[in-house]
């Protein structure tokens, strides 16, 4: 598939205010913040979305779990909580073809979510 600005984020190629990186994934601040810790954290090897994902990305999967863990920590939100949101497809609201967790934290959430 296409890739995706998440691409060029991931090669540096444009700017993005970069958390954590290791070797396997990348998080970084979302541009348009819904809370006040609003932090993608994605594969830097592309898979398009949930639906895409095989048997064989289940390790990538949960290590990428085990980082959104960490930039909770870094950003002090892991005492208070947070939420982790995965949009998948159109009806899911996912809008950039690249797998990603959303990290949200900072106050309050509402739930159910829109
Ligand atoms: P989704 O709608 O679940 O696909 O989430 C995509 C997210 O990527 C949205 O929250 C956008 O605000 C965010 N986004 C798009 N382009 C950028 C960018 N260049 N830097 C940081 N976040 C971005």
């Amino acid at each position: 598939m296409p890739e995706t600005i998440f691409s060029k984020i991931i090669r540096k190629e444009i700017p993005a205010k970069i958390v954590y990186e290791d070797d396997l994934s990348l998080a970084f601040h979302d541009l348009n913040a819904q809370a006040p810790i609003h932090v993608l954290v994605i594969p830097k090897r592309q898979i398009d979305s949930l639906e895409h994902a095989s048997e064989e990305d289940a390790k990538l999967l949960g290590h990428l779990q085990i980082v959104l863990q960490k930039v909770a920590r870094i950003l002090n939100v892991h005492e208070s909580g947070y939420r982790v949101v995965m949009n998948c497809g159109r009806d899911g609201g996912q809008s950039v073809g690249h797998l990603h967790y959303h990290l949200l934290g900072g106050r309050t959430l509402v739930w159910p979510p829109g």
